[in-house]
């Protein structure tokens, strides 16, 4: 069994309301071989909600080690607080509980969405960064999910 990032399914759990369905993903699920879930709304955050970027030290592994690294959205947005401490700790609430639900099922991999602040595998998106806003890492989900030795990984990592 794998868990996969809901929005990968074709649910629409996006920050702006989307999905980005990938067929090899829905097939899993379909088939009982996949369980969907969004770690972001698991930990409370609205649907659609703002962009959140990370602020060095950026990364999932910073966020969970309490280095800062915390979240902010970009300002002037609306409909969700701005405290980069609440946003933060929404997303360390919903690696936990993604984890919680994880290890219920038994899973030992994790197909997730490149990129995202919870779901990223390969990189994630960091804002003020000298090395540009693309910047090698996981995120928080996925930095737990790894830490618990469970494999995480990106669709790439699908065949066909
Ligand atoms: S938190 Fe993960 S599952 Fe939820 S919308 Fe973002 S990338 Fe998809």
């Amino acid at each position: 069994m794998y868990l996969v990032s809901a929005c990968l399914a074709g649910f629409n759990t996006r920050y702006d309301g989307t999905n980005c369905l990938d067929e090899r993903v829905r097939k899993l699920v379909l088939s009982g071989l996949a369980l969907p879930v969004c770690p972001e709304q698991l930990g409370g955050l609205p649907t659609p909600r703002p962009p959140m970027e990370f602020f060095p030290p950026c990364g999932g592994a910073s966020v969970l080690d309490g280095m800062g690294g915390v979240f902010c959205m970009p300002p002037g947005k609306a409909g969700l607080q701005q405290d980069p401490e609440a946003l933060k700790d929404a997303l360390l609430r919903g690696a936990r509980e993604t984890l919680r639900v994880a290890l219920a099922y038994g899973i030992k991999k994790a197909i997730l969405k490149d990129g995202s602040p919870s779901c990223g595998t390969g990189y994630v998106h960091c804002r003020e960064s000298a090395g540009g806003r693309k910047q090698p890492g996981r995120g928080v989900t996925a930095e737990l999910l790894w830490r618990k030795g469970i494999e995480v990984a990106g669709v790439d990592s699908l065949q066909g």
